[in-house]
């Protein structure tokens, strides 16, 4: 099955309102294992409603409409759906009466237009409305199937995962549902990761996988239609060995959990301390680790030492290694290695991990936009230090640099296993 989501709203074509409900819908109907092809946003006018329905029904087997069942006069879907259909509206008894209980129980009047909220469309399904008062209406006419929800996230949640998709099973008779796992990658580039699976990609659909990128990182996502969990987990399964054998050195979890999640549960089961010293990314690697709920087990902390001042009092590095003639810089393989050595010394930590570099928009220390080095020492050990030249505007450059000292901490704890 095919279906549509029509989201009527003026507000949502000016921009005032995000079409939340889209993203809602279409992720539950995914899990229904019904296809969204279109996804549609029209203002509140009756005619240009009518055009949308019209192109719908050619296209879907299912038309989903959001918003536009409200009591004022632009709430027009009842009307303009029952119009197209040659159906008239009737008066849905148990909403007639839970709106008039409620103008009751506040002890204001009935204003006449909210009895508009009960009507539904002749022969439909009354859809109950648990959070508002605005009925829903679901009812099949010449092979296809109309839901009409409510536009408020709050009653149209509730609306659809109860009675909405009940008699969307009933009548779609699938009795399949999506099944989806992500697996989150580190230290490679979508492309870079698409391009080594492509073979694996192009030759297969079921699971499909689709890679995608954000903030800062890219995953994987493997979906596939099955009657059980069981079913599903074991071509998921498969499909992961897959792609474990091609790419599994920069996979870090097969579940949708940041990296710095992934670093901190293997700090745990090893039983280790992290502390951290930031320079160009002014504490968002801290940031991003303390993000995670009980990181206080394995983070001691992190010093922010953006300038030369502040790496020589709180960290202790000496002048004449940041600046003056001949000296290295604080943009330097050196520096990094000393304030990762020092985090180190001063937390007590097992691992101490310091990033130094340029963020941008201009150059410094002669050294170019995207440079950043990232030392790492660890108790007992070699310290190491790791270039990257990264690009994007500065909050990008930040937000990839903090990544990657992460994606430098995770293989040398996941190498110590
Ligand atoms: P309505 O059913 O058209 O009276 O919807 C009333 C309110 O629901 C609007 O003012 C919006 O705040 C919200 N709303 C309507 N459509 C959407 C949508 N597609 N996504 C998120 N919120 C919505
Ligand atoms: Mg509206």
């Amino acid at each position: 099955m095919r279906a549509e989501i029509i989201a009527v709203g003026t507000e949502l074509l000016l921009g005032q309102t995000v079409n939340t409900n889209a993203t809602y819908l279409s992720q539950g109907l995914a899990e229904l294992g019904i296809d969204v092809y279109f996804q549609t946003v029209v203002g509140d006018n009756a005619g240009r409603i009518r055009q949308a329905i019209e192109l719908a029904r050619t296209r879907a087997d299912v038309v989903l409409f959001t918003g536009g069942l409200g009591p004022t006069q632009d709430d027009l879907t009842k009307d303009a759906l029952a119009d197209y259909l040659n159906l008239s509206l009737t008066e849905h008894g148990p909403s007639m009466k839970k709106i008039e209980e409620m103008a009751a129980k506040r002890g204001i009047p009935l204003i006449e237009s909210n009895r508009r909220q009960a009507n539904m469309i002749e022969g439909c399904t009354p859809l109950e409305n648990e959070a508002g008062l605005a009925v829903g209406n679901a009812l099949t006419v010449d092979g296809t199937h109309y839901v009409l929800l409510p536009g408020p996230p709050r009653e149209m949640r509730p609306m659809f995962d109860g009675p909405a998709k009940a008699w969307l099973r009933t009548v779609s008779g699938e009795d399949r549902r999506l099944y989806s796992r992500t697996l989150k990658f580190a230290g490679i580039g979508e492309s870079a990761l698409e391009h080594q699976l492509i073979g694996l990609i192009d030759g297969q659909s079921d699971p499909t996988i689709a890679p995608y990128a954000k903030e800062g990182e890219v995953a994987i996502r493997l979906s596939t239609k099955a009657l059980s969990e069981r079913e599903a987990a074991g071509r998921l399964d498969e499909t992961e060995a897959q792609i474990r054998s091609l790419v599994g050195e920069h996979l870090y979890a097969a579940e949708d959990i940041p990296l710095e999640e992934a670093v901190i549960r293997l700090l745990r089961s090893e039983g280790l301390k992290l502390a951290s010293a930031e320079s160009v990314t002014g504490g968002l690697l801290t940031q991003l680790i303390t993000n995670i709920p009980g990181s206080s087990g394995e983070f001691l902390g992190g010093f922010v030492t953006y300038t030369n001042h502040m790496k020589h009092r709180l960290l202790g590095i000496p002048m004449a290694q940041l600046e003056g003639e001949g000296a290295p810089g604080a943009i330097s393989e050196s520096t990094a290695a000393l304030m990762a050595e020092r985090t180190l010394e001063i937390t007590g930590g097992d691992y101490g991990v310091a990033l130094t570099g340029v963020a941008g928009p201009a150059e410094s220390e002669g050294k170019p936009v995207g440079l950043v080095y990232i030392g790492l020492a660890v108790r007992g050990g070699e310290t190491e230090v790791y270039t990257a030249q990264l690009n994007g505007n500065r909050g990008m450059i930040r937000l990839r640099a903090a990544k990657s000292a992460l994606y430098r901490l995770w293989l040398a704890l996941k190498d110590r296993k």
